[in-house]
């Protein structure tokens, strides 16, 4: 594979659950012969100043956008914005209510760990996270104790859906997080479909509701995705008339399984595919 034919269209940084400070992030990205890059941290644009600066000193070409956790009747889902607007008063408000959420659905697993037992303090959860703290952020405490041997045993026994301190987040529909982004212009994507257990129909079902309220892309290319996966995504991206996207989800030392730009299993996302996404921007 050519390195330096390569883009990432999604990756988190310590503005949210990655390890990699914005700048490292894009280091790394420029080591690898990554020529393209979108940084999509949880609920928050803090990190994209500090990436775009890097980007342009590596003449990385640089995507601002954000990952948006919702619900709709088949499931949860993530919606990537990709090309949001940083200045735009109504995103701040937007973002500012899911950490809202966030802050408060992370007290009620930390009173939760405290009633059984574990020593553990939102102070400490505030000091070890920077900017959007979360479930990783909690299971890398638990590990730092010695509660859990790894953070794939934080998020199955104490965590996850199904752990003992397990407690949902409040978060919008996935309907609304794609019209909003839509309409302060930037592009909504959907996140790695396939990541929970979905059926085709409900898939296809979904995909029709979510393209009449702004969707433009489909995330056909991800870590958790195999290449008999991607080959179906992008069947049903084309009976929608949906672009199609690929990132690895690159969280550093948070999924040390997952290499910026080639995810778990090689991904090789063609520029072209950010060629054919900016085509459909400006349509
Ligand atoms: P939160 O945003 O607080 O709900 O945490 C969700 C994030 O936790 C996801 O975006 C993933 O980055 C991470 N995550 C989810 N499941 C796991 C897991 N089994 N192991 C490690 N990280 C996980
Ligand atoms: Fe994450
Ligand atoms: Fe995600
Ligand atoms: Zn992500």
């Amino acid at each position: 594979m050519n390195k330096t034919h390569l883009i990432d269209l999604h990756t988190h940084s310590t503005a949210s659950d990655g390890t990699d400070f914005p700048a490292a992030l894009i280091q790394k990205a420029a080591a690898l012969g990554i020529s393209a890059l979108a940084l999509t941290d949880h609920d928050t644009i803090a990190g994209l100043p500090e990436a775009r600066l890097a980007a342009g000193k590596h003449n990385i070409e640089f995507i601002p956008g954000c990952e948006i956790s919702s619900e709709t009747r088949e499931g949860r889902f993530h919606i990537l914005g990709l090309w949001v607007p940083e200045d735009s008063p109504p995103l701040h408000t937007f973002l500012a209510t899911l950490r809202h959420a966030r802050h408060q659905r992370n007290e009620k697993i930390i009173a939760k760990l405290q009633a059984l037992g574990v020593d553990i303090s939102m102070k400490e959860l505030e000091e070890i996270a920077d900017a959007t703290p979360g479930r990783p952020h909690i299971a890398t405490l638990l590990k730092q104790k010695g509660i859990v041997a790894n953070l794939e045993e934080a998020f199955e026994k104490w965590l996850g859906k199904g752990g003992c301190a397990y407690m949902p987040k409040e978060v919008a529909t996935s309907e609304e997080a794609v019209e909003f982004l839509s309409s302060i212009g930037a592009m909504p994507v959907l996140a790695h479909p396939l990541l929970n257990p979905i059926s085709h129909d409900d898939l296809s079902a979904l995909l029709g509701r979510l393209k009449e309220r702004g969707l433009m892309a489909l995330e056909t290319w991800h870590s958790a995705q195999n290449t008999h996966q991607s080959r179906l995504l992008i069947e049903l991206a084309k009976k929608y008339d949906l672009g199609l996207s690929g990132g690895s989800d690159y969280h550093g030392l948070a999924k040390p399984a997952i290499s910026l730009g080639i995810g778990k299993n090689n991904l090789a996302i063609s520029p072209d595919i950010l060629t054919a996404l900016k085509a459909r921007r400006i349509q």
